[in-house]
């Protein structure tokens, strides 16, 4: 292993500790929470690195910036796109990723249904959450969250796996404790062909907080590689 890429691997072993820091305070079970690298302007090099030291999942924000990166990859981990997805796009990503979090309306639900269907695959989705119902960010409204899902159920070549949200900056711990709300009251309602199972949210600056309320992936850009350039 390259030695000039070190200190991901002592950031790493920090999250790590933080992690299970605040499970420990915070929750009753020992349920995982699982790390994932955000790689945007980062060296695919240092991508590889971090999945040496164990990291299993890559998160992708920038199609054109993917496809130059993803043939480099090691194929260890796993590719989850989380950036805001135009429609016309998703043809350049929708055999190489296992996952995409950002789906955020019916019509692109709908458009990788299609695709996927072509490609003869079942994709992966999180519904991307406005929970600070913050007008520069995409995701749907809270309170159409559910509807959407309901939708989105009918699409036989989609699988919605959970939610995910990026909560105002420094909008301290109220919009997790939303979020985790609205995640456990829709898996109760238990939706036909649908599966809460992950609720994503969490970045470097509030992933214990997002691990306190419910979190069981954080996506963690500037804590593992540094600050981006
Ligand atoms: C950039 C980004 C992250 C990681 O941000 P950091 O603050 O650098 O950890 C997480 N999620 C999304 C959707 C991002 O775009």
């Amino acid at each position: 292993m390259d030695e000039t890429f070190d200190y991901i691997s002592e950031n790493l072993k920090k999250i790590v500790f933080n992690i299970e820091e605040a499970k420990a305070k915070y929750r009753s079970s020992n349920d995982a929470v699982e790390i994932m690298a955000v790689t945007k302007t980062v060296p695919y090099e240092a991508v590889n690195y971090a999945v040496e030291c164990g990291i299993r999942l890559l998160g992708e924000n920038r199609v054109q910036e993917y496809l130059s990166k993803k043939d480099f990859y090691n194929p260890k981990a796993q590719v989850h796109f989380i950036g805001h997805l135009q429609s016309n796009k998703i043809k350049y990503i929708i055999d190489s990723v296992d996952m995409i979090q950002s789906v955020d309306s019916f019509k692109l639900a709908k458009e990788i249904d299609r695709l996927a269907k072509n490609k003869n695959l079942k994709m992966d989705v999180l519904i991307e959450v406005n929970i600070g119902d913050e007008p520069s960010k995409s995701g749907i409204a809270s309170t159409e969250a559910e509807n959407l899902i309901c939708q989105i159920s009918q699409l036989e070549n989609l699988k919605v796996k959970g939610l995910m949200a990026i909560p105002p900056v420094g909008g301290g711990e109220k919009y997790f404790e939303k979020m985790h709300e609205l995640f456990i009251d829709i898996k109760g309602k238990n939706i036909d062909n649908i599966d809460m199972s992950i609720l994503s949210m969490g970045m470097s600056s509030d992933y214990e907080l997002a691990v306190k309320h419910g979190s069981n992936l954080v996506r963690i850009g500037t804590k593992l590689f540094g600050v981006r350039k």
